[in-house]
């Protein structure tokens, strides 16, 4: 679905931004994989290794738009072009307002939100020369509602929304659609760092009864990031199992 198309994803070393990783490696895309360090980017590269996928990697700082731009400049110097970025990269918050400091709330919205724009800045200049291009936004449930704590991720995804929404407008007369896809809960790392108390009574509320698989929300990337989606943009797409209230 994805054969001779470049793409970049951030939060790739790990959970769904490794899935959506080997995902798109499956359907015939060249893919770099973004990461905080060193070491775990590495790593992700090396398991992909091992798995027969083969991938590079870089651990630029996200929130620093001239780090981001050296390595746009070097895939764009490796491949040519980015056909498609992957805004997945983020943290989650689960803190009440009275124990978050004004720093806490900075750094979620650094991250799930500036560095969203960082990239995306640097990126659509290629995707405009060359008159086309995809841009996905990993967003989350809580975009839709909220959460009772932690009030700053639900306030980054909210904005994502709005600037997916936003950007499609912008950008749809260059064709390049911008869509986003809102997970619910998701069998990955920063679900294994909540408190089974906040965890458990969720997963009853679930229609389907289950939580996400990483793979149950990379299809849902693969499918927009693909030609089968190219008349879609601007939509903020759960996957969810209807748990979004
Ligand atoms: P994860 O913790 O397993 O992975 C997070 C990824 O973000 C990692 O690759 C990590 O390297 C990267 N990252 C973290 N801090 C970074 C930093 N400072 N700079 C650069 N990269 C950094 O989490 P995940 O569940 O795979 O989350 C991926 C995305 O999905 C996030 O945007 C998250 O908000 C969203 N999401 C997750 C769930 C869920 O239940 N897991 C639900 C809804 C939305």
């Amino acid at each position: 679905m994805l054969k001779g198309k470049v793409a970049i994803v951030t939060g790739g070393t790990r959970g769904i931004g490794l899935e959506i990783v080997r995902l798109f490696k499956e359907n015939g895309a060249e893919v770099v994989l973004l990461g905080s360090k060193l070491e775990t980017v590495e790593k992700a590269i090396n398991t992909l290794d091992s798995e027969g996928i083969k991938v590079i990697g870089y651990y630029p700082n996200l929130s620093n738009y001239d780090e981001i731009k050296k390595v746009i400049d070097a895939v764009i110097a490796k491949y040519g072009k980015i056909d498609i970025l992957v805004n997945n990269a983020g943290i989650s918050a689960s803190k009440s307002i009275d124990d978050t400091s004004s720093e806490d709330f900075s750094k979620i919205i650094d991250l799930n939100l500036n560095a969203v724009f960082n990239m995306t800045k640097a990126v659509v200049p290629y995707m405009k020369e060359k008159g086309e291009g995809v841009i996905l936004n990993t967003s989350s449930m809580v975009s839709i509602y909220g959460q009772p704590s932690g009030v700053g991720y639900p306030a980054s995804k909210f904005a994502v929304n709005g600037f997916t929404k936003s950007l499609a407008r912008e950008l749809a007369q260059f064709n390049i659609r911008v869509n986003a896809v809102a997970p619910g809960i998701t069998n990955t790392d920063m679900v294994a760092n909540l408190p089974k108390e906040i965890i458990a009574p969720l997963i009853k509320t679930i229609p389907l009864g289950r939580i996400g698989e990483p793979r149950d929300i990379a299809n849902a990337f693969l499918f927009l990031a693909s030609d089968m989606a190219s008349y879609i943009t601007g939509e903020i797409l759960s996957v969810d199992g209807c748990a979004r209230s």
